[in-house]
């Protein structure tokens, strides 16, 4: 039983609902019968059979005494599919491995109990790392009540994102531009704020010829878009931008004036609390996450994504670099306000890589 190897094969899997599954958890599963994979599946949509009916359908009796590798706990209730515990028993699994344990309050531990119950060897915490890293999102989400805020940001060798007079457009190059599309495409939502829409025209859409994914991934990508919301805490932005031609948006307000006229273009406006047009933002993340949204990305000016930074809302900052400077007078990264050495907000660097000639930084909170 190699079960590290069977595992990293269930989480590839997983992998493969990168884009497509939110608000449900990416999942994948593996089942193995005597040393050979007899069936695998993967969750593709919600509402959509979950990884274990795929696998399982595959096996077919060779399931019967098999052992069923999942990264995530098996369900066990009745939710838009029948639960998967069910399905193992009934194809008769004489063991499942699951990554972790479900942090969903309805599953989390009477998945892997109804499995004991049925006679079923049942093991927890292989790769469990891995597999909560690949639904950070859901795991917060359900944990906190929270979605994983993830801040994306472009800037120079030295730090800054835009000249002075706000030209800001194709810092980085192509390959970098086709990683923001990722960001976006794997998110439940995308928001920016009114500077940005403003200044750039942002629409801040998925494109689907400019993800650099194969062509059934990135049909399964923009089936699912992002929900894209604007932090509009002054309502500045016209029903005529670019970002409201381009599809439905959520418009976080403090103001609740004008609602009709959005709902007659298609789009919701949220008034939500809020002082000087100043968004309630932790508020504001509360309702997304109520709404199912496990990952957000946010594309803001260094004002809007320095408030996220200044409230301690950040899990993750992915920070695209391009080889150049901008020099003195350009605008800096965030707006971050900061007097002494002691206030200096500390990051620890994850990842750093190679994007075309750009660097991608990815960087959490200390
Ligand atoms: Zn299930």
């Amino acid at each position: 039983m190699n079960h590290p190897l069977y595992m990293a094969r269930a989480l590839e899997l997983a992998r493969r609902g990168l884009y497509s599954t939110h608000p449900n958890p990416r999942v994948g599963c593996v089942v193995v019968a005597e040393g050979t994979v007899v069936g695998e599946g993967w969750h593709v949509r919600a509402g959509e059979s979950h990884a274990e009916v795929h696998a399982l359908r595959q096996a077919g009796e060779r399931a019967r005494g098999a052992t069923a590798y999942v990264t995530l706990e098996p369900c066990s209730h009745h939710g838009r599919t029948p639960p998967c515990a069910e399905a193992l028993v009934a194809a008769g699994v004489g063991r499942v491995v699951a990554a972790m344990q479900d942090p969903n309050p309805q599953v989390s531990g009477r998945g892997l109990a109804r499995l004991r119950q049925a006679g079923i060897e049942v093991e927890v915490g292989v790769l469990e790392a891995e597999a909560r890293e690949l639904n950070a999102g859901f795991v917060k989400r359900m944990e906190r009540g929270l979605p994983l805020v993830r801040v994306k940001l472009a800037m120079s060798l030295d730090g800054r994102t835009a000249m002075a007079s706000g030209e800001s457009q194709w810092i980085t190059g192509a390959p970098a531009r086709a990683a923001v599309q990722r960001l976006r495409a794997r998110s439940s939502v995308v928001l920016t704020g009114a500077d940005t829409v403003l200044a750039d025209g942002a629409r801040l859409t998925v494109r689907g010829e400019e993800l650099g994914l194969a062509p059934e991934q990135a049909a399964l990508a923009l089936q699912r878009p992002p929900l894209r919301v604007l932090v509009d805490g002054g309502l500045r932005v016209p029903l005529d931008a670019p970002f409201f031609q381009a599809g439905p948006a959520l418009v976080a307000s403090c103001a609740a004036e004008r609602e009709a006229a959005y709902r007659a273009a298609g789009h919701e406006l949220l008034a939500l609390p809020g002082e000087a047009d100043r968004v309630d933002l932790p508020a504001l993340l509360a309702e997304l996450a109520a709404r199912g949204a496990n990952e957000v990305l946010v594309e803001a000016g260094p004002r809007l994504a320095g408030a996220f930074a200044r409230l301690g809302l950040v899990d993750e900052y992915r920070i695209f670099v391009a080889p150049k400077f901008l020099g003195s007078t350009a605008r800096p990264l965030l707006e971050l306000p900061l007097e002494r050495m002691a206030e200096a907000r500390a990051l620890k660097i994850r990842d750093i890589r190679a994007v075309g000639e750009d660097w991608q930084i990815v960087a959490v909170p200390a």
